[in-house]
């Protein structure tokens, strides 16, 4: 069996984002040379999410308006996590939009429905993160 690792680095210019890493998972897993296997990724963090979904730009508006509904980021003094520091939504929301994505690998690549991309949710950026790819298989 093989196995490899990767650590892809983001430092968003907003407190909040989506990416579209697809292609850098895509990217790995090429490096990597395996075929069939399982693939995992998760953020280093507890204030960002790597989840599945549509890159449609209307549905990443839809989730922030439903984030900022359930854990909004103002006013900052709601929440007990905020005596020192202001990312209590951050950690709320990264826990609503999951942690871990898990891909499986079949013939070499992705084997991931249509409308199926990876995203990185930054939700406490503008400063250095990170995700690890895990990729196990032959
Ligand atoms: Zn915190």
């Amino acid at each position: 069996m093989k196995s490899y690792r990767k650590v892809l680095a983001f430092n968003t210019k907003t407190r909040r984002a989506f990416i579209n890493i697809t292609p850098q998972i895509q990217e790995c897993l090429r490096e990597s040379g395996i075929k069939e296997g399982l693939l995992l990724c998760n953020p280093m963090h507890i204030t960002a999410s790597v989840f599945i979904n549509d890159d449609e730009p209307g549905l990443h508006r839809d989730f922030e308006a439903l984030l900022e509904k359930l854990a909004p980021e103002k006013p900052y003094d709601q929440y007990y996590h905020n005596g020192y520091e202001d990312n209590a939504d951050a950690h709320l929301k990264r826990t609503i939009m999951g942690r871990e994505v898990v891909v499986a690998i079949t013939e070499g690549k992705l084997d991931l429905g249509t409308w199926e991309q990876i995203f990185y949710g930054e939700f406490d950026g503008k400063r250095d993160k990170r995700v690890l790819v895990k990729i196990i298989g032959e």
